[in-house]
């Protein structure tokens, strides 16, 4: 190796030292200073694009000599590529010209691999995109960008399209960031539809108890029989916008402590036990027989309440939709993992209908918020269309999963796998 190559590799180095303790230190202090994800991103781009564009340009340095860069050079240091690497969003940048610099593995949906040294207009598949850059390209200012791209599913995008670090008054590098807002509009489009689902379901008995009262007022007004028959429909109407309510606060309840996982032990076979006991009164009006298969303790990681909700709810469900003067059967077992060291495995436990079942393709949709299968049966049996969605989240937050099987005419079985109670010895 020549003196002056060898003076150039060991500024290189230095160079992609300094240039990646300064991104992870920019990182690090961004961080603890509490700044957003986007903005880290930007910080360290911003940063290191110098460093990256200092590599590009054919140089001429004092003590190394002029010379040509060669053409496999890496265009950004290994370090700095490393930190933009792990950025979750897109990243492009490009030379003041348009050429490609660099692009993170993320930005691959949308320029491809082997971009790096191309022009943009050459490699870029978003036309929106594209008309954003040629207007940098052209001297105007930077700019978000709102896109969607059709296929295979729709996705929408943000971007944001500048030149960065440009004091000189010379043209700068040009940084496209990309944001992916499909999961942020989704849960959008969930909160707009659960609003006027929720708001539809309030709707309906109020109507029907602001009705009666118009009734009782009017025509009603001196027949005692017709008065009596009209409260107590209008009874059964508030106590159906009560359960909607408790079931709302539930759900609202459940999902802001979904993240925590439950620290506590509970024998689930007791529980359930106690769950159907409550519920008697209900399956004895239908002529149903609840009858719990007998078991020795299974301990489950679980919070008691949230799972007595759970199993209420699914023996609820098989009284209410199962065959009047049927059983209704509880089953428990044990599923051991294979290679679990503490040998807990899963438990699971089982709730047996003989109602008409659930059609194959209504199965996914049952733990949807305000799904029902038949409507009309749900309103009659007094439900809400938000047992199963309680029933999933509680689920969720206890690691748990919900399986359902069905056949037409037959019955339904919904079964419960909890991670058992570690072992003590
Ligand atoms: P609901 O308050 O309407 O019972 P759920 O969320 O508990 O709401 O259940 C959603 C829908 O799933 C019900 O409306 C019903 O159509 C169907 N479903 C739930 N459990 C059963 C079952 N055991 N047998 C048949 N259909 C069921």
């Amino acid at each position: 190796m020549s003196d002056s190559s060898r003076a150039d590799a060991k500024v290189w180095r230095i160079d992609a030292l300094i240039a990646a303790a300064a991104a992870v230190l920019i990182l690090v202090g961004a961080a603890m200073a509490g700044l957003a994800p986007g903005f880290l991103a930007v910080l360290a781009a911003l940063f290191i694009s110098g460093f990256g564009l200092y590599f590009a340009a054919p140089r001429n340095r004092q003590g190394v000599g002029a010379r040509t860069e060669p053409q496999a050079q890496p265009l950004l240091p290994d370090a700095a590529r490393q930190v933009l690497e792990c950025l979750d969003d897109p990243l492009l940048l490009l030379d003041p010209g348009g050429r490609v610099i660099f692009a993170n593995r993320a930005a691959g949906a949308f320029v491809g691999a082997g971009s790096e040294r191309k022009h943009i207009s050459a490699v870029l598949r978003t036309p929106e995109l594209l008309e954003a850059v040629e207007r940098i390209l052209d001297g105007a200012d930077s700019e978000n960008i709102a896109f969607s791209i059709p296929v295979p599913v729709q996705r929408h995008y943000e971007a944001s399209v500048g030149r960065i670090g440009s004091t000189s008054g010379q043209p700068s590098p040009i940084l496209i960031q990309v944001r992916d807002l499909t999961a942020t509009r989704r849960a959008e489009e969930l909160r707009a539809d659960f609003v006027a689902n929720a708001s539809h379901e309030l709707r309906t008995p109020l109507a029907a108890v602001s009705g009666f009262i118009d009734t009782l007022r009017g025509h009603a007004k001196n027949d005692p029989e017709a008065r009596e028959r009209f409260l107590e429909i209008m009874n059964q109407e508030a106590r159906r916008m009560r359960r909607l309510i408790d079931d709302l606060l539930s759900l609202t309840r459940i999902e802001l402590n979904e993240h925590n996982p439950p620290a506590g032990t509970v024998d689930v076979v007791a529980l359930v036990r106690d769950a159907a006991l409550a519920l008697a009164p209900l399956a004895h009006a239908d002529g149903i027989v609840v009858s719990i298969a007998s078991a020795p303790p299974h301990s489950v990681v679980g919070d008691k309440d949230e799972l007595t909700q759970v199993f209420q709810n699914l023996i609820h469900n098989a009284i209410k939709y199962g065959r009047d003067n049927g059983e209704v059967r509880v089953r428990f077992g044990r599923v051991t993992a294979e290679g679990k060291r503490d040998g807990a495995g899963q438990i699971f436990v089982a709730v047996e209908d003989e109602g008409e079942g659930i059609p194959r393709e209504a199965i996914p949709r049952l733990t949807e918020r305000f799904y029902r299968v038949d409507v009309k049966r749900s309103r009659e049996r007094g439900g809400t269309g938000l047992g199963l969605a309680i029933v999933k989240h509680i689920l969720n937050r206890h690691h748990a999963r919900l399986q359902v099987e069905s056949t037409l005419g037959t019955g339904s079985t919904f079964t419960v796998f909890l991670p058992a109670a570690p072992v003590t010895s």
